[in-house]
């Protein structure tokens, strides 16, 4: 009888087009934590209170000051986990093209990965609410909260908080994509932000195999997952790279 990483390895070497698409959770083991599951930001946080474009814009003081400035220190000290090397692996292995995140680590370049859509934005930029103006998170001082620029207007993350519409080109690259793979991975997310927990479901609609690695059952572990692998997604990358490679 055939193990599930064996399994999954199988429809890895028999695909064509893989598609990865990746949540918070793939970056637990480079020490940012998720926002859902054991340890997650939610524990400390109320999302709607924080993590909402509304609340952004009445109070930026109290979403830099309590959630963004530490944001900002853990995300810089960030390395690649095995999970992002692995993936960046199955890359030049010519067996994944295409990593549809929704994180905003920026942690899956930093690995190697050519093709990365980043569905929320990246927290490696700013952005001025008065004059568009973008500046680097490294090189701008929170001494002062919020940040300004040098118009006067706040800074704010270039990423997507709740109530914000996801990118276009994000948004209609990522389906496309799902629509025509043969296999996605689908590594370290709940499943529950939408649209992006659509793309595994546009994917399996259109025939395609889903291969889901989370140290958590989620809501499409017993429905829409054809191998749904339990445990942590550095190591279970490892394995599966190691069962793939003698099949390809
Ligand atoms: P989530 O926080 O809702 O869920 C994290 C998932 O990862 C859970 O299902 C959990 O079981 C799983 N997980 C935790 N540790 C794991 C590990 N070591 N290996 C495998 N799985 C593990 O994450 P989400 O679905 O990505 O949605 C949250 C939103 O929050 C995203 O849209 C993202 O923009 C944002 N976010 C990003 C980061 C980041 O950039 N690293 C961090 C926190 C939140």
């Amino acid at each position: 009888m055939m193990t599930l990483i064996e399994k999954a390895a199988q429809y890895i070497a028999n695909a064509k087009q893989i598609v990865a698409l990746t949540g918070a959770g793939i970056s637990v083991e480079s020490g940012i934590p998720p926002f859902r599951g054991k340890g997650g930001l939610w524990e400390k946080f109320d999302p709607m209170e924080y993590a909402h474009i509304d609340v952004f814009l009445k109070n930026p003081k109290k979403v830099w000051d309590v959630m963004l400035k530490e944001m900002k220190e853990i995300i810089q000290q960030a390395k690649p986990n095995n999970a992002h090397l692995g993936l960046a692996k199955l890359e030049q292995m010519g067996k994944l093209k295409t990593i549809i995140t929704q994180n905003i680590d920026g942690l899956h370049q930093m690995a190697g990965n050519s093709d990365v859509i980043e569905f929320h934005g990246n927290f490696a930029w700013l952005r001025c609410l008065n004059c568009s103006h973008r500046c680097a998170m490294r090189d701008v001082n929170l001494d002062v909260i919020p940040p300004t620029c040098s118009c006067g207007g706040i800074y704010r993350p270039d990423c997507v908080f709740f109530g914000e519409m996801i990118p276009m080109e994000a948004l209609t690259r990522s389906q496309s994509l799902s629509k025509n793979c043969d296999v996605m991975l689908v590594i370290g997310t709940s499943a529950v932000v939408q649209p992006a927990a659509l793309m595994p479901m546009i994917a399996k609609d259109s025939g395609a195999k889903i291969i889901e690695i989370n140290a958590e059952p989620t809501p499409l572990t017993y429905s829409v997952s054809d191998v749904a692998l339990q445990g942590n997604a550095s190591e279970i990358i490892i394995k599966l790279i190691d069962t793939l490679q003698p099949l390809v």
